[in-house]
C-alpha cells in the first residue's frame, strides 16, 4: 500500500529532486489529479528505512503497481531482474521515448521488467503524455 505521507519536509524535498515528475512514469504531480506518493525503493516491510536514499517520487498507480517487489522473474532472459531503482539507476540508461513521445521503450531487461510491472505505458498515461505534449512540459527535462 503506497504511503501517502512522509513527514512535510521529506515529502517536499523528494518532489523537488524528482522534480515533481514520477521517477518512474516521469509524468508530473502538477497536471495529475491523483496523489503523488513517496515510495520506498527497499519496501519496509523488507527493512528499508526513510533515509532520502530510499525514497523515490512516485505517482499512486506507479507505488500501488510496485507495491513491495524488488525484482520479477524474466523469461528473456531467464532469470530474476531487479526493478528500476531512481536512487542508484539513470532512468536514460533503461527507458527512451518512442518517437511520438507517447511510450516508453524499455533498453534493456531492468526497463523491461519495470515497463511490465508498473504498466508504464497504461493508456492513461499515453493519453496523459498526449494531451502535455503541446505545452511544452513533455518529456521532462
Ligand atoms: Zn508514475
Amino acid at each position: 500500500m503506497p504511503k501517502f505521507s512522509s513527514l512535510p519536509e521529506t515529502r517536499l524535498e523528494v518532489a523537488e529532486r524528482a522534480k515533481h515528475c514520477c521517477e518512474y512514469c516521469k509524468s508530473m504531480d502538477t497536471f495529475s489529479p491523483n496523489y503523488f506518493t513517496v515510495d520506498h525503493i527497499l519496501p519496509e516491510p523488507l527493512g528499508g528505512t526513510d533515509s532520502l536514499g530510499n525514497l523515490a517520487y512516485a505517482c499512486y498507480l506507479c507505488n500501488r503497481l510496485k507495491s513491495n517487489k524488488l525484482s520479477i522473474y524474466d523469461s528473456i532472459p531467464n532469470t530474476w531482474v531487479a526493478l528500476f531503482n531512481p536512487r542508484t539507476q539513470d532512468w536514460n540508461e533503461h527507458f527512451a521515448w518512442s518517437e511520438d513521445l507517447t511510450s516508453i521503450v524499455a533498453l534493456g531487461a531492468v526497463g523491461r521488467v519495470t515497463v511490465e510491472v508498473l504498466q508504464l505505458n497504461r493508456p492513461k498515461l499515453v493519453a496523459y503524455r498526449k494531451a502535455v505534449i503541446p505545452f511544452g512540459v513533455h518529456p521532462p527535462a
